[in-house]
């Protein structure tokens, strides 16, 4: 049970940079069951490291298939991630006064970093270790332009050339992430393009296609298969970038500890699960290995693309066009294409493999919350904490929110810890369509989502 008799008024717990952890948590060694192989789309068998070879550096493919239960953190990948980390822990002490709760609500605050996310975490150790086994270049798609900017930005520090595959309606509508890629070095172009014959395919039918993240990825995967000194990367979904964002939780249990206090509710947005894999997993540990049963882990996904609510735990493919190997995740169907969200980084049919094996045995929960009541969470953050969320981040807030409101109900003063993954200086257009009354809430899509699943693949157990 939590307990504080640290300082009443401190409000950040913050690190040093020694404390910037020296390892990173593999959650695969504390699993009760292995997970589940990926598996090749043609002969449905299970893939083998030469098999990725073509797309990622050895280490990421050893990484992903670890059962080891630390992974030590290289030094050149700490150097870099000194340049932010640790992130700050905050008490979201005006918060709590607004919602007038005895609950004791705390965030790790990943918008610090250069790119504005959690993202670089893992963008920095994928840069450095295709630069250890001489890669020259990384290919990559982006929707939003979160995972682009992260990536153009670890490229650039450890002088490797960066293409990215940007889907073109947002090329359109969100120049000033094109342009930060582009600060960094990056070269950007609008997916579809002409640079690949598959973005050709596409607009030889269609020169007006506003393109698609499964259109993107398409691109940016061909770029590398085709390139000898190209390899690809991935900002989410995989077991090794979950692994990586792991730095979040081990630090904010390193600060709840300085506060002498103990987590009861830890809560993440989930788009391909990432963030919140980074937060909760090094907590999920205490939970499998029976040190903290009672301890709630929530994943909050948007109503309009509800993957772990509403999807089947079954083999599907990673992408739309149905490329990639065969994973087995809850997923929407891989065709499932879900409204046009403001939370763009929580628009994927699927959710990582590792997070969908904890729900699947109950270890996590999952709360699907609709478009209106995020924002109006990230207005009452915004105007108690001051900072300014990212609309994914958000769906975290308005379920610590909610959580806080049940505490106060209770009469029962819980510690609630959440991610805040970004910061939504880039999204303000988003902001804008709220406050001029153009954002709604999507009907649950079931007809839609029915149809997808419909397409997917059957795989013999
Ligand atoms: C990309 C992104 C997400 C969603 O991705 P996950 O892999 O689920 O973490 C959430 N928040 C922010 C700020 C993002 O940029």
């Amino acid at each position: 049970m939590a307990r504080t008799t640290a300082d009443p008024q401190r409000t950040k717990y913050l690190l040093d940079e020694k404390d910037i952890p020296s390892k990173w948590y593999n959650i695969q060694a504390d699993l009760k069951t292995p997970a589940p192989p990926v598996l090749h789309p043609a002969t449905g068998q299970p893939i083998g490291p030469e098999d990725l070879a073509p797309l990622f550096p050895m280490e990421l493919i050893k990484q992903e298939v670890s059962t080891r239960r630390w992974i030590p953190i290289p030094d050149g990948v700490r150097d870099v991630l000194r340049l932010w980390r640790p992130s700050p822990l905050v008490r979201a002490r005006r918060l709590e006064q607004t919602l007038d709760t005895p609950a004791r609500i705390y965030y790790k605050y990943e918008g610090v970093s250069p790119a504005g996310s959690h993202k670089p975490n893992t963008a920095v150790a994928q840069a450095y270790y295709n630069k250890q086994e001489g890669v020259a270049r990384l290919s990559t798609e982006t929707g939003a332009g979160q995972w682009g900017s992260a990536l153009a930005f670890a490229s650039t520090l450890f002088g490797l050339q960066c293409k990215v595959y940007m889907v073109k309606v947002s090329y359109q509508q969100k120049p000033y992430r094109r342009i930060m890629m582009e600060t960094w070095g990056a070269s950007v172009v609008a997916s579809p393009s002409p640079d690949t014959e598959s973005g050709k395919k596409v607009l030889e039918k269609d020169p007006d296609s506003p393109g698609s993240l499964g259109i993107a990825i398409s691109e940016a995967v061909e770029d590398a298969a085709t390139r000898d000194d190209t390899k690809y990367s991935l900002g989410s979904v995989l077991n090794h970038v979950l692994m990586h964002q792991t730095v979040i939780g081990l630090e904010a249990k390193k600060q709840l500890a300085k506060a002498d206090d103990e987590a009861d509710i830890v809560i993440g947005c989930a788009g391909g699960g990432s963030n919140f894999a980074g937060l909760t997993f090094p907590f999920a540990a205490d939970k499998l290995t029976g040190k903290k049963r009672e301890l709630r882990i929530i994943a909050v996904e948007p109503s309009a693309c509800p993957s772990l609510t509403k999807g089947t735990y079954t083999y599907d493919f990673g992408d739309t066009i149905g490329l990639t190997p065969l994973v087995k995740m809850h997923t929407l169907g891989h065709s499932f294409v879900p409204a046009p969200l403001h939370a763009g980084g929580l628009r994927y049919h699927g959710m990582a493999p590792l997070v969908s094996k904890l729900h699947d045995e109950g270890v996590i929960e999952a709360v699907a919350v609709p478009q209106l009541a995020t924002f109006e969470a990230a207005l009452q953050f915004a105007r108690s904490e001051g900072i300014i969320p990212a609309p994914e981040s958000a769906h975290a807030i308005r379920v610590a929110i909610d959580e806080a409101l049940r505490a106060r109900e209770a009469g029962q003063p819980r510690t609630i810890l959440f991610n805040l993954s970004g910061h939504g200086h880039f999204d303000l257009g988003a902001y804008e369509a709220y406050f001029a009354g153009k954002l709604e809430d999507y009907e649950y899509p079931a007809e839609k989502i029915a149809e997808a699943l419909r397409g997917v693949p059957q795989v013999k157990a």
